[in-house]
């Protein structure tokens, strides 16, 4: 299949505000300020026509992933390839063009909806900045396909007015309308009722389908990317530990940290109402790194000195198919990489 966008060593690091003295002290001492390492090289193809699932719980670095694809975040390093073309080289009508074909919808419509402007004014605003004509009917149709209809019974409402499944598809329509290549859709109903998921999840399917699109999904919800996702990675402490087929993964997960994830009991989270899932021990640190595999401190199939030292590149694995790819010492390397050479080199 032809790839679409194509991430390669993507990092997004954020600096800590740790206050104005300690900030300035650093400086003087030329000393770098302490930063997060939300994406810490991340690789991965987004093909045409296809949807994709990044899964990992909270904090992982699975929406900053999705904020630099939609060009919402600046990468730290690494790019990010679309039509051939990095992404930060593009500018002016190129650089319009790239942020009219990559749309992002996002977990709390009410958040990302401007509370002042009428449903109509949401959905057009795209349609005026790039100035694409007949904006009235490509309204009225993006908003049909999002069933809110008769669409101009909707026109002069303000989200407020709405019901949140209902905001949920006017941010849909409002990602539709121009028209793009790929949506990234960040826990697109874990903010809805139980009883709105399965009808927005349909729509998003029919949109896919209808549109052509690619779209990735993001969320912590391995059932919902499972149904949704023909193909997913595993995100943990900033990296990709394991991707390929979803149903591969799901069925026979290779990297332990995707084996406690399936395994995991979803817990009810009594603050939000929805689903999360708990794991034993604790993330690393973000910021302090920790050298060698980051999910060691919470792995049960821990091998000792080189999962301490050597970091686990993301590869293609000798028993493993072709089409997946795992972080981890357990496996053999198909590419050449020797875990064992690296450590003896140190
Ligand atoms: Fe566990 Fe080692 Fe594999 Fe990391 S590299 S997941 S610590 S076995």
């Amino acid at each position: 299949d032809d790839v679409l966008v194509d991430v390669e060593g993507l990092k997004k690091h954020f600096p800590v505000e740790s206050g104005l003295v300690n900030d300035a002290l650093n400086r003087v001492r030329g000393q770098e300020t302490d930063k997060v390492h939300a994406v810490d090289g991340v690789s991965f193809e987004l093909r045409e026509g296809e949807t994709f699932g990044i899964a990992g719980e909270s904090g992982c670095g699975k929406t900053t992933t999705g904020m630099c694809l939609a060009k919402l975040y600046e990468p730290t390093a690494g790019s990010i390839y679309y039509d051939g073309q990095d992404i930060a080289d593009k500018s002016g009508s190129e650089l319009a063009s790239f942020r009219r074909n990559a749309q992002m919808i996002f977990q709390d419509p009410f958040e990302s909806l401007n509370p002042r402007m009428t449903v109509y004014d949401t959905v057009v605003e795209p349609l005026r900045i790039h100035d694409i004509p007949n904006q009235r009917a490509r309204v009225r149709r993006a908003m049909e396909f999002a069933e809110l209809e008769p669409a101009d019974q909707f026109f002069d409402q303000y989200p407020h007015e709405l019901s949140g499944g209902q905001r949920q598809r006017l941010a849909i329509a409002r990602a539709l309308v121009v028209d793009p290549d790929f949506i990234v859709a960040d826990e697109p109903v874990s903010m809805l009722d139980v009883s709105l998921r399965a009808g927005v999840l349909s729509l998003l399917e029919e949109m896919t389908d209808e549109f052509g699109l690619s779209v990735v999904y993001i969320s912590h919800d391995l059932s919902l990317l499972r149904h949704m996702c023909d193909r997913l990675a595993i995100m943990y402490m900033g990296k990709i530990v394991e991707q390929g087929p979803t149903e591969d993964i799901i069925t026979d997960p290779k990297h332990p940290y995707t084996k406690s994830l399936i395994d995991a009991v979803p817990v009810p989270d009594p603050n939000a109402g929805r689903e999360r899932v708990e794991l034993e021990g604790e993330v690393g640190d973000a910021i302090n790194v920790p050298s060698g595999c980051r999910f060691k401190n919470r792995c049960d199939e821990y091998i000792g000195e080189v999962c301490d030292a050597v970091s686990p590149p993301l590869e293609e694995k000798a028993d493993v198919d072709d089409d997946r790819e795992a972080a981890c010492h357990l496996y053999e390397s198909a590419e050449g990489f020797d875990p064992e050479a690296e450590l003896a080199g140190r």
